[in-house]
C-alpha cells in the first residue's frame, strides 16, 4: 500500500508557535521567537514519521504544540479527524491518552518517590483505563513487553540504568494505549549500543501495537533506522521532506546535503564531500530575510535573499518529495552552478 493510500492520522496545518519576549517596566511584548513558522505535514496511520534538525529548528517545539503542552500562537492540528486546538482543557486531557510523548530524559519525567508499579498504575487511573481489579495485571504485561521483569516492578526509578528508565518511559507511555507516540530525542542522552536496543524495542513494539510514531531527534543516524518518512526542519521552516530512500539517495536542500555529509563514515569518497556549514543557526527572533538558510548557504543568490522559497515538488524526484529551494535543480544538476 501507497503511503498515500493509508490512514491519515494527524493533520498539521500552517502551525505557527511564537514565544512573546517581553521587557520594559510595563512587561510589553517586545518581540517573538519565531520558533514554528508555518508548517504543514501529515502522519499516516501504522509510520514513522521522523522531524530531524539542529538545535533550536523547532522539532521539539512542533512536538510540544500538537499536544498542547505549549498553546500554538495558530494553525489547526487534526488528530483521527478531531481538531484537537478546538478542545476544551479537559476534553484535551483525555484526548492525551491517545497522543502520548517520550522525552529524552525519563528520570525527570519519572517521580522519584514512586516505584514502577505506582507510576503505571498512576497513568491507567488517571486515563481511566481498565477496570481497577485488571490494572495489577497490566502492569506486568507491560514490563514485559518492554523488556522489563515483574520483580523489577517494586523498585524506583533511581534503581535503574538509563536504558531500563527510558523503557519505564515507554512502558507509561503505552499505559493508556495510545495510537501515537511522540518520541522527542527519546534516546539522545543514551550510549550508542543502549540506543540500538531501545530502538529496536520501538520497532518492536509498532509492530506488534500497530502504533504510529512521530520522533524528533538531531541525529541522521538514529532517523535513518527507524523513519519512513522523514521531515528536515531549519529555522522554524520545513526544507525538505520525503520518504527515507528519496531523502538520503537524492537529497535536493543544501541544508539536508550538509546534514547527511556529516553522517559519520567509514567511506573515503564520502569524507572528501563533508559540506561545512558556515557560522551557527541564527536566531529565531530575527530570522535571515527570504530563505532562512542563506546566510549560512554555500549556494545562495539575490533572490535568496529577498524570497522565500516556497516548499515544491524537485523536478526529478517522486510524489511526495518537497524541498524549499530556489536553486534545487541546478545545485543538483552535475553541471557547476555559475554563481
Ligand atoms: Fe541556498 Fe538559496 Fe536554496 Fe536557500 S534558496 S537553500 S539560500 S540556494
Amino acid at each position: 500500500m501507497s503511503v498515500q493510500e493509508k490512514k491519515i492520522l494527524l493533520k498539521v496545518e500552517h502551525l505557527k508557535q511564537y514565544f512573546p519576549i517581553k521587557g520594559g517596566i510595563l512587561g510589553r511584548t517586545l518581540n517573538y521567537v519565531k520558533a514554528v513558522d508555518d508548517i504543514s505535514f501529515t502522519i499516516y496511520e501504522g509510520e514513522t514519521l521522523s522531524i530531524v534538525g539542529e538545535s533550536g529548528c523547532g522539532k521539539s517545539t512542533t512536538g510540544r504544540a500538537i499536544l498542547r503542552l505549549d498553546e500554538p500562537t495558530s494553525g489547526s492540528v487534526e488528530f483521527d479527524g478531531v481538531d484537537l486546538l478546538a478542545l476544551s482543557k479537559k476534553e484535551m486531557n483525555k484526548m492525551r491518552k491517545n497522543l502520548q510523548i517520550i522525552f529524552q530524559d525519563p528520570y525527570a519525567s519519572l517521580n522519584p518517590r514512586q516505584t514502577v508499579r505506582q507510576i503505571l498504575l498512576e497513568a491507567m487511573e488517571i486515563q481511566n483505563v481498565l477496570p481497577k481489579n485488571e490494572r495489577d495485571k497490566r502492569v506486568l504485561e507491560l514490563l514485559e513487553l518492554v523488556g522489563l521483569s515483574a520483580q523489577q516492578a517494586d523498585r524506583y526509578p533511581h534503581e535503574f540504568s538509563g536504558g531500563q528508565r527510558q523503557r519505564i518511559g515507554i512502558a507509561r507511555a503505552l499505559s493508556v494505549n495510545p495510537k501515537l507516540i511522540i518520541a522527542d530525542e527519546a534516546v539522545s542522552a543514551l550510549d550508542v549500543s543502549i540506543q540500538a536496543q531501545v530502538l529496536n524495542l520501538l520497532k518492536k513494539l509498532q509492530r506488534e501495537l500497530g502504533l504510529t510514531y512521530l520522533f524528533i531527534s538531531h541525529d541522521m543516524g538514529v532517523v535513518r533506522y527507524i523513519s519512513d518518512r522523514i521531515i528536515v526542519m531549519y529555522l522554524g521552516k520545513i526544507v525538505e521532506m520525503a520518504d527515507k530512500k528519496t531523502l538520503f539517495e537524492n537529497p535536493q536542500h543544501p541544508y539536508t546535503k550538509a546534514l547527511l555529509s556529516a553522517i559519520p563514515s567509514t567511506d573515503i569518497d564520502r569524507k572528501k564531500e563533508r559540506i561545512i556549514l558556515k557560522g551557527d543557526v541564527p536566531s529565531p527572533i530575527n530570522p535571515p530575510t527570504g530563505c532562512r538558510f542563506h546566510s549560512r548557504c554555500p549556494f545562495a543568490t539575490d533572490v535568496c535573499r529577498t524570497t522565500n522559497p516556497e516548499l515544491r515538488k524537485p523536478k526529478h524526484s517522486n510524489e511526495g518529495h518537497l524541498a524549499a529551494c530556489h536553486h534545487m535543480e541546478e545545485i543538483s544538476s552535475p553541471k557547476p552552478l555559475n554563481i
